[in-house]
């Protein structure tokens, strides 16, 4: 089973992805966790992606198809995988459904998590004033240049999945139990059995 989640940044898609895999026991994969990770390897790799996410920039599509086909091969995505942060762009959306369908795979749901501007703003400054979880693209400059990459570059593939009726739109404001509690919902009603 593989289910994508979209939302802005600060939407909430890592605390969700993290609770969906432990009720699905399939992996979360963030493909921002996966690149802070070459990131830290300190290799020349690493700082040319480092340029770009610190600047709210995206990484180029073919790298981070690279980078996720390589870790959907792994053993413990053997029954599927919650992804987090892609597909992210127009490209990308053929490039999941070829990796998907070389793999014998499809994608069974695509969940959007909906939180307007504001609140957004709100929660990327608290955590980056968390010191622990502070990240360098969470500067507040830097994340609303994020939210900016989103609408240029994520909208536009967010208008074909719902022509598409692939989108399933979830209110993504209040709590974490409540957004999970209407993702789940959301999940009984999927045609596809999600
Ligand atoms: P958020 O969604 O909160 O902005 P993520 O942790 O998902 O943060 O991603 C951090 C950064 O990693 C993004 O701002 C972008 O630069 C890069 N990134 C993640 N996924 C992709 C992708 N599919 N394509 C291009 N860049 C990506």
């Amino acid at each position: 089973m593989i289910i994508t989640l979209f939302g802005p940044p600060g939407a909430g898609k890592g605390t969700q992805g993290a609770r969906l895999s432990g009720a699905l026991g399939i992996p979360h994969l963030s493909t921002g966790d996966m690149l802070r990770h070459v990131i830290s390897s300190g290799s020349s790799l690493g700082k040319q992606v480092a340029a770009l996410i610190d600047e709210g920039n995206f990484v180029p599509d073919d790298m981070i198809r690279d980078v996720l086909s390589t870790r959907l091969d792994a053993q413990d995505c053997m029954r599927g995988a919650i992804l987090d942060g892609f597909p992210r762009t127009v490209p990308q959306i053929a490039m999941l459904d070829e990796i998907l369908s070389t793999r014998g795979s499809t994608l069974d749901a695509a969940i959007l998590l909906s939180v307007p501007d504001e609140i957004l703003l709100d929660r990327i400054a608290i955590r980056a004033a968390s010191g622990e979880t502070a990240r360098p693209d969470d500067r507040p400059e830097i994340a609303a240049a994020r939210l900016e990459t989103y609408r240029v570059k994520t909208a536009p593939l967010l208008d074909i999945y719902r022509r598409e009726g692939r989108l399933h739109e979830v209110d993504g404001t209040g709590s974490p139990d409540e957004v999970f509690r209407r993702i789940l919902f959301l999940h009984k009603l999927a045609p596809a059995g999600v």
